[in-house]
């Protein structure tokens, strides 16, 4: 299953991801987290992207093109793939269709998770996540089910991002619809968009997705 999870920062994708990759067997592939790895090894890349990301500003093309290309080419990346975070341009979504159609694969579909703006303030805000496994909660949606222990690896610290803030949120907000939202009509164009409600609670929208993806399996 190749899978392309899309949405505004806070809508979910990560959560989701989580799920996806257990439900199917397959590497979450987010950006986001590939970033910030980078950053904190202080690697060429993680120096170039580290200003950028805590403006809330997209990376460039050139870089996350990279990145996905040599991701992608992993052994764990033969039976599928859940993508968190990528595309974010038209052009990294040419580039991606590219690298896939070299390989003979393509898309099996695109889950669009749609939310209201207003919404993705709170969610942004309240989110934390395990230092030790990166498992992602929020303060009032997802609680771990012991305070303060993570349900998936028992760490008991955890962090909150640093682009999580007002000022970086607002940008990552404009930089999702000017440069991202393009991407609803390219998907939907090849047929391969799916939109569930972003809105509903966290197991409703697993729910919403297993749906949608058990009707393109057929
Ligand atoms: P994204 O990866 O799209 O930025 P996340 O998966 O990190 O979003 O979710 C953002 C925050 O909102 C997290 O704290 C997460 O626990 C919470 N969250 C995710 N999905 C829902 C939902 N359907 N309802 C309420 N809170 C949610
Ligand atoms: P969110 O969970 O809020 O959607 P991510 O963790 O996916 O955020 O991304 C965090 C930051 O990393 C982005 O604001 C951006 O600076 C950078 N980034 C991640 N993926 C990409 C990408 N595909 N293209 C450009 N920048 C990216
Ligand atoms: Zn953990």
């Amino acid at each position: 299953m190749r899978l392309v999870l899309l949405g505004p920062p806070g809508a979910g994708k990560g959560t989701q991801a989580q799920w996806l990759k257990e439900r199917y067997g397959i590497p979450q592939l987010s950006t986001g987290d590939m970033l910030r790895a980078a950053v904190a090894a202080g690697t060429e890349i993680g120096r170039q992207a580290k200003a950028v990301m805590e403006r809330g500003e997209l990376v460039s093309d050139e870089i996350m093109i990279g990145v996905i290309a040599e991701r992608l080419r992993s052994p764990d990346c033969a039976r599928g793939f859940v993508l968190d975070g990528f595309p974010r341009t038209v052009a990294q979504a040419e580039a991606l269709e590219r690298l896939l159609a070299e390989r003979g694969e393509k898309l099996d579909a695109v889950i669009e998770l749609a939310v209201d703006t207003e919404a993705l303030v709170e969610r942004i805000a309240g989110r934390f996540a395990c230092a030790k496994c990166g498992a992602g909660y929020h303060d009032r949606f997802k609680r771990p089910a012991v305070e303060g222990v993570c349900d998936v690896c028992g760490g008991t610290e955890f962090v909150r991002r640093k682009d999580d803030n007002a000022e970086a949120v607002r940008t990552r907000l404009q930089a999702y619809a000017a440069q991202t939202a393009p991407l609803l009509p390219f998907y939907r164009q090849r047929g391969l968009l799916r939109t569930v409600d972003g809105m509903a609670p966290i197991a409703e929208v697993t729910a919403a997705i297993r749906r949608a993806l058990e009707d393109i399996a057929g």
